[in-house]
């Protein structure tokens, strides 16, 4: 099956063992599928960045360039990017990113969270 094939075939129920398995498939097909966790994770601060930039751009007052303005992707993208990205390093892990996400949320609902704001008032 080639990408678009393996696109089309995701629907919007799909879980995440399913979206996980997509994104090896369409890696591998891209020649990413070899890579280290060094390279994953190289790119994988690249996109953080990229990811950070437009949220500067579309939801702070922060100045920008205005000569790259366009050069920019929206937050969805990057977003995606970063998602694609992160699960691409877990396939190389291979660690299953549902089962990952559910033991640490075990231990984070039994934490109690503060707000340390130091602005807040007194
Ligand atoms: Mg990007």
């Amino acid at each position: 099956m080639n990408q678009k094939e393996l696109l089309n075939n995701l629907k919007k129920d799909d879980n995440l063992d399913t979206i996980q398995n997509y994104i090896k498939q369409v890696i591998d097909i891209r020649g990413f599928g070899k890579q280290s966790v060094e390279q994953g994770l190289l790119l994988l601060l690249e996109e953080v960045g990229e990811l950070a930039k437009s949220i500067r751009k579309e939801k702070t007052n922060m100045c920008i360039d205005k000569g790259k303005i366009k050069n920019y992707d929206t937050v969805e993208s990057e977003i995606a990017d970063v998602f694609i990205v992160l699960t691409s390093i877990c396939n190389t892990l291979n660690i299953n990113l549902y089962d990952a996400v559910i033991e640490k949320e075990k231990i984070n609902v039994e934490r109690t969270w503060v707000n340390t704001d130091k602005n807040k008032g007194e």
